[in-house]
């Protein structure tokens, strides 16, 4: 029986720095700390610094409440079984239930479920959402199952942090490479060991099965509403304005159509395998339909080959990375040439990178808030199940409007306030209202 190896995990409390580059790298690249977890600490601790929290206040909110990790067997088509690494971090609750996704991943670490976990608590307060911050994954390449490998693995999973997850302790919901269908059978899976129907137990399920209309194009609608009062704020037309989107999945496919139909124009889009290029503009909805015919955007017609690394230094208005962590480094942050950076994706940009993005003038809207357009649909969601009563799209479109506005002026206030980025800014808002929330409810006992 041969298993995928788990990846190593580093201990949570060791700040000890683990660098991108060997200490004994000849390379000229300036070195950095790109362990996700080290890095949502720093980000953290900037703002603990600025609001003057307290060490015992500091130790509460940097290290998470709750680590689970599941050993995951699965049998395979072939008779074999494979047994996989998983993990679910609940940072902290104390705003409500920990609310975060669920991502398949071959590289998934513990330390990135943990950076996971924690923007979401961050993100959580920072739209003013009644909850806190949650993550799962597991170490596997859900591309190479098939269906029925995926099921399997999905209800051992979930059966595994069964334990741990409810609809007022910990509700997941989709990330990276899982979907509707997985929030399904998980959704399944908890109402067959209960014995009851667990509607509210995960979000992003399906609209036949207590999904909410509008979430699978939150998070990219929630990116759009905050790259538009951000145009607004630096003078840029949206229409003909020059996007290219990195990472070509739910969160940047989406926001490359609704940006397309905000008049903007969609010059480069990429994936795993490539990207392609056209600087008079391309058919997002078309490029979609290629990728699923052909499995990956590289070769549509009409445009031209490039790579991931050229997406990001391309001319243009708006870039949004909708990939993975740490694609905007110390190693390319100065080839950026967008105005306006919108992280659709979690942690893209590392500390090193924002200070370079910050001097050269880039407008940077943070990951906790250009993506949390998600989160708060899915908080939608969560609401109707209970209620058992479900709203229309254009009531779901203008609360999250209204929501992702106000967060926005919000943490463009914080960022005058502290004379800081917008990432600060929104983590000064953030933690504050953390902070807060520790402080009235006290420490139990
Ligand atoms: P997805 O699985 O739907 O799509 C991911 C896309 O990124 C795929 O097209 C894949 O080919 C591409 N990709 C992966 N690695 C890449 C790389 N190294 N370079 C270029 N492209 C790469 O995932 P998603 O749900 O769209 O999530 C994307 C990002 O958005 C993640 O960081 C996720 O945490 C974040 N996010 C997602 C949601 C959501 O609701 N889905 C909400 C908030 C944040």
């Amino acid at each position: 029986m041969m298993g995928i190896q788990p990846q190593e995990d580093s201990n949570p409390f060791d700040s000890s720095p683990k660098f991108a580059h060997s200490e004994m790298s000849q390379a000229v690249q300036p070195q950095e700390n790109l362990n996700p977890f080290d890095i949502a600490k720093q980000q953290f601790n900037q703002a603990a610094d600025l609001l003057g929290l307290d060490s015992s206040m500091r130790a509460i909110l940097v290290n998470p409440k709750r680590q689970l990790i599941v050993s995951v067997p699965v049998k395979m088509d072939d008779g074999t079984i494979n047994v996989y690494q998983g993990y679910r971090v609940q940072h902290n609750v104390a705003r409500g239930p920990a609310k975060g996704g669920i991502r398949y991943h071959p590289q998934v670490t513990l330390d990135e479920v943990r950076a996971l976990a924690s923007w979401m608590t961050w993100k959580c307060a920072t739209v003013n959402i009644p909850y806190g911050g949650g993550k799962g994954g597991v170490c596997v390449d859900p591309r190479q199952l098939s269906q029925g490998e995926l099921e399997r693995l999905t209800r051992r999973y979930a059966t595994e942090i069964a334990p741990i997850i409810g609809k007022h302790i910990d509700i997941p919901a989709p990330d990276v490479y899982t979907n509707e269908q997985t929030m399904a059978w998980i959704m399944d899976t908890i109402s067959m060991i209960t014995g009851g129907s667990q509607l509210a137990v995960v979000t992003g399920k399906p609209v036949s099965l207590g999904g909410s209309v509008g979430r699978s194009e939150a998070t990219a609608r929630g990116c759009q509403f905050v790259v538009r009062e951000a145009c607004k704020l630096l003078g840029i037309e949206l229409a003909g304005a020059r996007v290219a989107v990195q990472g070509y999945g739910n969160a940047g496919s989406i926001a490359a159509r609704l940006l397309h139909q905000d008049g903007a124009r969609i010059i480069a889009a990429s994936d795993t395998r490539g990207g392609a290029f056209n600087p008079n503009g391309l058919d997002p909805v078309d490029v979609l339909r290629h990728k699923a015919e052909t499995g990956s955007v590289t070769g549509y017609p009409g445009a031209d080959s490039i790579t991931n690394k050229e997406l990001l230094a391309l001319e243009c208005e708006v870039l949004i990375p909708a990939a993975l962590e740490n694609q905007i480094t110390l190693a390319n942050a100065s080839d950026v040439k967008a105005r306006i950076v919108a992280e659709a994706a979690n942690g893209p940009v590392t500390p090193g990178a924002d200070r370079v993005l910050h001097d050269k003038g880039v407008f940077s809207i943070p990951d906790i808030l250009a993506n949390a357009g998600g989160v708060t649909v899915s908080y939608f969601e969560w609401v109707q199940d209970q209620y058992s009563f479900f709203w229309e799209d254009e009531e779901v479109n203008r609360y999250l409007e209204k929501i992702m506005i106000k967060a926005f002026h919000e943490v463009l206030q914080k960022t005058q306030e502290h004379k800081v980025d917008m990432r600060t800014g929104a983590y000064c808002l953030a933690v504050h209202r953390v902070a807060e929330a520790t402080r009235v409810r006290g420490i139990f006992p």
